[in-house]
Protein backbone atom coordinates (compact mmCIF):
# COMPACT_ATOMS: atom_id res chain seq x y z
CA UNK A 1 0.00 0.00 0.00
CA UNK A 2 1.48 3.40 -0.70
CA UNK A 3 -1.74 6.01 -1.15
CA UNK A 4 -3.96 6.45 2.10
CA UNK A 5 -7.31 4.97 0.59
CA UNK A 6 -9.31 8.02 2.04
CA UNK A 7 -7.10 11.15 0.73
CA UNK A 8 -4.86 9.44 -1.39
CA UNK A 9 -1.99 11.10 0.14
CA UNK A 10 1.73 8.90 0.07
CA UNK A 11 1.92 7.30 3.27
CA UNK A 12 5.01 6.95 4.95
CA UNK A 13 6.63 4.54 7.69
CA UNK A 14 6.51 5.31 11.36
CA UNK A 15 7.10 4.14 14.82
CA UNK A 16 3.04 4.10 16.37
CA UNK A 17 2.21 1.79 19.21
CA UNK A 18 5.02 -0.28 19.90
CA UNK A 19 5.81 -1.62 15.57
CA UNK A 20 6.57 0.07 12.46
CA UNK A 21 3.63 0.93 10.37
CA UNK A 22 2.50 2.71 7.67
CA UNK A 23 0.28 6.07 8.48
CA UNK A 24 -0.98 9.05 5.96
CA UNK A 25 1.47 12.34 5.61
CA UNK A 26 -1.94 14.44 5.58
CA UNK A 27 -1.47 15.68 9.07
CA UNK A 28 -5.91 16.29 8.62
CA UNK A 29 -6.50 12.67 7.62
CA UNK A 30 -3.83 11.03 10.01
CA UNK A 31 -4.84 7.85 8.30
CA UNK A 32 -2.66 4.48 9.71
CA UNK A 33 -2.92 1.09 8.17
CA UNK A 34 -3.23 -0.75 11.23
CA UNK A 35 -2.72 -4.30 9.23
CA UNK A 36 -5.27 -6.14 11.54
CA UNK A 37 -4.82 -10.10 10.71
CA UNK A 38 -7.71 -11.02 8.62
CA UNK A 39 -10.53 -13.70 10.10
CA UNK A 40 -10.74 -16.93 7.92
CA UNK A 41 -12.54 -20.04 9.09
CA UNK A 42 -11.38 -23.15 8.57
CA UNK A 43 -13.36 -26.61 8.49
CA UNK A 44 -12.77 -29.72 8.94
CA UNK A 45 -15.61 -31.24 7.33
CA UNK A 46 -15.73 -35.32 8.64
CA UNK A 47 -18.22 -37.58 7.30
CA UNK A 48 -18.62 -41.31 7.78
CA UNK A 49 -15.78 -42.10 5.95
CA UNK A 50 -12.56 -40.10 7.32
CA UNK A 51 -12.03 -36.55 6.71
CA UNK A 52 -12.59 -34.71 3.05
CA UNK A 53 -9.43 -32.81 1.81
CA UNK A 54 -10.08 -30.81 -1.08
CA UNK A 55 -7.55 -29.35 -3.71
CA UNK A 56 -7.64 -25.67 -4.52
CA UNK A 57 -7.09 -25.42 -8.36
CA UNK A 58 -4.39 -22.25 -7.74
CA UNK A 59 -2.03 -24.80 -5.72
CA UNK A 60 0.59 -27.54 -6.61
CA UNK A 61 -0.90 -30.97 -7.59
CA UNK A 62 -0.26 -33.06 -4.65
CA UNK A 63 -1.49 -30.67 -1.84
CA UNK A 64 -5.01 -31.37 -0.11
CA UNK A 65 -6.09 -29.34 2.80
CA UNK A 66 -9.08 -28.40 4.59
CA UNK A 67 -11.83 -26.23 3.29
CA UNK A 68 -11.82 -22.61 4.22
CA UNK A 69 -13.33 -19.55 3.41
CA UNK A 70 -13.41 -15.51 4.42
CA UNK A 71 -16.27 -14.54 7.09
CA UNK A 72 -19.18 -12.01 5.32
CA UNK A 73 -19.95 -9.23 6.93
CA UNK A 74 -22.65 -10.52 10.32
CA UNK A 75 -22.05 -13.39 9.16
CA UNK A 76 -21.02 -15.63 12.58
CA UNK A 77 -17.79 -17.64 12.38
CA UNK A 78 -19.99 -20.89 13.27
CA UNK A 79 -22.68 -20.17 10.23
CA UNK A 80 -19.79 -19.44 8.30
CA UNK A 81 -18.43 -22.95 8.52
CA UNK A 82 -21.55 -24.31 7.91
CA UNK A 83 -22.31 -22.33 4.82
CA UNK A 84 -18.32 -22.87 3.73
CA UNK A 85 -19.02 -26.51 3.60
CA UNK A 86 -22.37 -26.44 1.71
CA UNK A 87 -20.83 -24.28 -0.91
CA UNK A 88 -17.48 -25.64 -1.37
CA UNK A 89 -18.89 -29.51 -1.16
CA UNK A 90 -22.44 -29.72 -1.18
CA UNK A 91 -22.33 -30.95 2.68
CA UNK A 92 -24.93 -30.21 5.15
CA UNK A 93 -23.85 -29.62 8.67
CA UNK A 94 -25.64 -32.11 11.03
CA UNK A 95 -22.75 -31.32 14.39
CA UNK A 96 -20.18 -28.21 15.20
CA UNK A 97 -17.60 -28.07 17.41
CA UNK A 98 -14.96 -25.12 17.71
CA UNK A 99 -11.32 -26.19 17.76
CA UNK A 100 -9.15 -23.36 18.32
CA UNK A 101 -8.01 -20.08 16.45
CA UNK A 102 -4.61 -19.95 15.09
CA UNK A 103 -2.21 -17.00 13.61
CA UNK A 104 -1.42 -17.29 10.50
CA UNK A 105 1.41 -14.40 9.80
CA UNK A 106 2.55 -15.74 6.33
CA UNK A 107 -0.63 -14.35 5.26
CA UNK A 108 -1.73 -11.97 7.91
CA UNK A 109 -4.83 -14.64 8.61
CA UNK A 110 -6.42 -15.71 12.20
CA UNK A 111 -7.87 -19.00 11.17
CA UNK A 112 -10.81 -19.61 13.44
CA UNK A 113 -11.11 -23.23 13.07
CA UNK A 114 -13.67 -25.75 13.08
CA UNK A 115 -14.70 -29.41 12.92
CA UNK A 116 -18.22 -30.56 11.41
CA UNK A 117 -19.84 -33.82 10.70
CA UNK A 118 -21.62 -33.30 7.58
CA UNK A 119 -23.09 -35.49 5.25
CA UNK A 120 -24.82 -35.62 1.21
CA UNK A 121 -23.06 -35.91 -1.64
CA UNK A 122 -19.98 -34.44 -2.65
CA UNK A 123 -19.78 -31.85 -4.93
CA UNK A 124 -17.56 -29.38 -5.60
CA UNK A 125 -17.70 -25.48 -6.29
CA UNK A 126 -15.41 -23.64 -8.77
CA UNK A 127 -12.95 -23.12 -6.21
CA UNK A 128 -11.81 -26.88 -6.18
CA UNK A 129 -10.91 -29.28 -8.41
CA UNK A 130 -10.66 -32.75 -6.41
CA UNK A 131 -10.98 -34.04 -2.86
CA UNK A 132 -9.85 -37.34 -1.17
CA UNK A 133 -11.83 -38.72 2.13
CA UNK A 134 -8.90 -39.88 4.12
CA UNK A 135 -9.54 -41.83 7.52
CA UNK A 136 -8.49 -39.86 10.72
CA UNK A 137 -5.65 -42.39 11.75
CA UNK A 138 -3.83 -41.25 8.20
CA UNK A 139 -3.82 -37.50 8.62
CA UNK A 140 -0.27 -35.76 8.14
CA UNK A 141 -1.08 -32.40 9.89
CA UNK A 142 1.05 -29.76 8.14
CA UNK A 143 3.04 -26.99 10.51
CA UNK A 144 1.34 -24.24 10.81
CA UNK A 145 -2.08 -22.79 9.88
CA UNK A 146 -4.65 -25.43 9.21
CA UNK A 147 -2.30 -28.33 10.37
CA UNK A 148 -2.00 -27.62 13.85
CA UNK A 149 -6.26 -27.43 14.02
CA UNK A 150 -6.14 -30.66 12.56
CA UNK A 151 -3.27 -31.61 15.22
CA UNK A 152 -5.34 -30.19 18.27
CA UNK A 153 -8.64 -31.84 16.82
CA UNK A 154 -7.17 -35.25 16.60
CA UNK A 155 -5.52 -35.15 20.34
CA UNK A 156 -8.46 -33.80 21.70
CA UNK A 157 -11.07 -36.27 20.14
CA UNK A 158 -13.88 -38.27 22.06
CA UNK A 159 -12.73 -41.71 23.01
CA UNK A 160 -15.90 -43.25 21.58
CA UNK A 161 -14.74 -41.13 18.08
CA UNK A 162 -11.30 -43.30 18.25
CA UNK A 163 -11.12 -46.24 16.24
CA UNK A 164 -11.51 -49.39 18.64
CA UNK A 165 -10.58 -52.44 17.71
CA UNK A 166 -12.82 -55.04 17.05
CA UNK A 167 -11.48 -57.66 19.33
CA UNK A 168 -10.43 -54.76 22.42
CA UNK A 169 -13.33 -56.40 24.60
CA UNK A 170 -12.58 -59.27 23.75
CA UNK A 171 -8.70 -59.04 24.64
CA UNK A 172 -9.93 -57.02 28.11
CA UNK A 173 -12.24 -60.47 28.97
CA UNK A 174 -9.27 -62.78 28.25
CA UNK A 175 -6.99 -60.83 30.57
CA UNK A 176 -9.90 -61.15 33.49
CA UNK A 177 -9.94 -64.47 32.87
CA UNK A 178 -6.14 -65.08 32.82
CA UNK A 179 -5.88 -62.83 36.05
CA UNK A 180 -8.81 -65.13 37.78
CA UNK A 181 -7.22 -68.40 36.79
CA UNK A 182 -3.86 -67.35 38.05
CA UNK A 183 -4.92 -66.38 41.21
CA UNK A 184 -7.30 -69.57 41.81
CA UNK A 185 -4.32 -72.08 40.49
CA UNK A 186 -1.82 -69.99 43.21
CA UNK A 187 -4.82 -70.10 46.28
CA UNK A 188 -4.02 -73.38 47.37
CA UNK A 189 -0.23 -72.72 47.58
CA UNK A 190 -0.94 -69.53 48.88
CA UNK A 191 -3.20 -71.58 51.35
CA UNK A 192 -0.19 -73.75 52.73
CA UNK A 193 2.44 -71.19 52.99
CA UNK A 194 0.03 -69.18 54.92
CA UNK A 195 -0.63 -72.67 57.11
CA UNK A 196 3.19 -72.47 57.56
CA UNK A 197 3.82 -69.10 58.36
CA UNK A 198 1.29 -66.24 59.95
CA UNK A 199 -2.10 -64.72 58.61
CA UNK A 200 -0.45 -61.25 58.26
CA UNK A 201 2.55 -62.80 55.78
CA UNK A 202 -0.57 -64.03 53.67
CA UNK A 203 -2.28 -61.01 53.71
CA UNK A 204 1.20 -59.43 52.40
CA UNK A 205 1.38 -61.92 50.00
CA UNK A 206 -2.16 -61.06 48.49
CA UNK A 207 -1.77 -57.81 48.27
CA UNK A 208 1.46 -57.89 46.33
CA UNK A 209 -0.36 -60.45 44.13
CA UNK A 210 -2.97 -57.92 43.39
CA UNK A 211 -0.72 -55.45 42.92
CA UNK A 212 0.93 -57.59 40.08
CA UNK A 213 -2.32 -58.32 38.85
CA UNK A 214 -2.97 -54.25 38.64
CA UNK A 215 0.01 -53.66 36.77
CA UNK A 216 -0.33 -55.93 34.04
ZN1 LIG B 1 -5.07 10.25 4.20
Amino acid sequence: MKYCPYCKSTLIKQQKSHALRYRCQNKTCAYVNWNNPIPVVAVIVEVSSGVVLAHNVKWQKDFYSVISGFLESNESPEACAVRETKEELNLTVEKIDLVGCYEYPANNQIIIAYHVKAFGVIKLNHELDDYRIVPVSELKPWQGGTGRAIKDWIKRREPSDKKVPADAKLISMKRVYQSYNYFSKNLLWFYRVAQRRSMSRYRQICSKTFCYERST
